[in-house]
């Protein structure tokens, strides 16, 4: 009996430096859709507290260790009940024990319409003839391309992963991380990653689409599985891995309802640490003061939506916390599969801000977060008949946004 404990303690050490089990298992996001979701929690530790602190506490409480959230002191945690999760709740080191959940895409419902039938089939897509959506020319994207069009600022997407080998896209993504499962590439098995990548980055080529920054580099982070929903936990995990790899910007195109002391720090962290944080302010609408988690904290600049218009689309949330206005109804983009599709949402127009973001860092790399969404907010145009809790200082422009110092 003790060899093969020993046995399978002397395994388990392999996998986890093989990285097998150093992440949860990548059926772990859907397992929520079927309501088999294990209590999943964040522990948050008094700085300093080591991994192997961290680990002990969880294991004395009866839970399992997860992976350690190192810029927030914290670990990721299942613990089999309420009771064992209290029980590390007060456990001396431990400062609280958060409750891990879900976040989701902020693509509006059944608003996917791929062309031309493309999009699974993988090789073999005939290319279309490149056309600029009407989301990059109400920007004013190509009239900033004289002044910069991004180059050597990196944009992470935190989503369901990118199409790693896009034709439209490829030369502008570099490889990225899977934060669900890092023992897997960021690939998308979704769709929406790739169509928000196409919107900051598509190349300016003969084929498809292209980007609002068609030289900006796009960092895929997959923190949401292939159903568009995803982790807190991960999420969090996703920013650190942004922040610590270069990324200037980070896009997500996705939220929650709910409050997260952990994100909200971690974010605060990065934020001061000189990350640009763009959010979607979600599609809750019509509805009031309804924005949506990450957009709505003051660090993140939170993003509705337009249409082509230029009304504000039903489907968006809306709030004093909303920063900017965006194209995100019916736009054109890139899909998984080597295809194309129009879509709408917040998600669709949040990567549009931060690309204009990407691009004001490459025209001023001085620039801090603050300083970006100052001159986002100054170069933006007042929609007529939208009220500020809808737009709030307009719709990006990046061409202006550019001109300014
Ligand atoms: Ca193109």
């Amino acid at each position: 009996m003790d060899q093969i404990r020993k046995l399978a303690g002397v395994l388990s050490i392999l996998l986890v430096s093989l990285g097998f089990l150093a992440a949860e298992p990548p059926s772990d996001v859907d397992d929520i859709n079927r309501g088999e979701a294990p209590e999943r929690k964040i522990v948050v530790f008094q700085p300093g507290t080591g991994e192997a602190s961290q680990r002990s506490v969880i294991e004395g409480a009866g839970g399992r260790f997860g992976k350690p959230l190192r810029l927030i002191n914290a670990a990721t945690a299942r613990f089999p009940n309420e009771t064992a999760a209290q029980a590390a709740a007060s456990a001396a080191g431990v400062l609280r024990v958060e409750s891990d959940f879900i976040a989701n895409a902020a693509l509006a419902p059944g608003s996917v319409a791929q062309q031309g039938g493309q999009g699974n089939k993988g090789g073999g897509v005939s290319q279309p003839v490149q056309e600029t959506s009407w989301g990059v020319s109400r920007v004013k994207a190509p009239e900033a391309w004289s002044v910069t069009q991004g180059a050597g600022v990196n944009v992470c997407v935190l989503d369901t992963g990118v199409d790693l080998t896009h034709a439209d896209l490829a030369e502008n993504v570099k490889s990225g991380y899977n934060a669900i499962n890092p023992s897997r590439t960021a690939k998308d098995d979704n769709g929406h990653g790739t169509h928000v990548a196409g919107i900051i980055a598509a190349v300016n080529n003969t084929i498809g689409v292209v980007g609002v920054g068609p030289k900006i580099s796009v960092i895929p982070v997959k923190v949401l599985g292939a159903s568009g929903s995803g982790w807190i936990s991960d999420i969090i995990e996703g920013l650190e891995w942004c922040g610590v790899n270069g990324g200037k910007v980070a896009n997500m195109s996705l939220g929650s309802s709910s409050d997260s002391q952990s994100l909200h720090d971690a974010i605060t962290a990065l934020y001061n640490a000189g990350l640009v944080l763009v959010a979607a302010a979600g599609n809750s609408g019509p509805c009031a003061n309804c924005v949506s988690y990450p957009a709505r904290y003051s660090e993140v600049i939170a993003v509705s939506a337009s249409d082509s218009s230029d009304q504000f689309a039903s489907y968006s949330s809306q709030g004093p916390e909303v920063d900017l206005i965006a194209p995100g109804s019916n736009v054109l983009s890139t899909w998984k599969g080597g295809g194309y599709a129009t879509a709408s949402g917040t998600s669709m127009a949040t990567p549009h801000v931060s690309a204009v973001a990407a691009l004001k860092r490459a025209q001023n790399p001085s620039l801090g977060p603050a300083d970006v969404a100052s001159a986002l907010k100054s170069g933006a145009d007042a929609l007529p008949g939208l009220i500020s809790d809808q737009q709030g200082s307009g719709l990006v422009n990046a061409q202006k946004t550019t001109a300014l110092p």
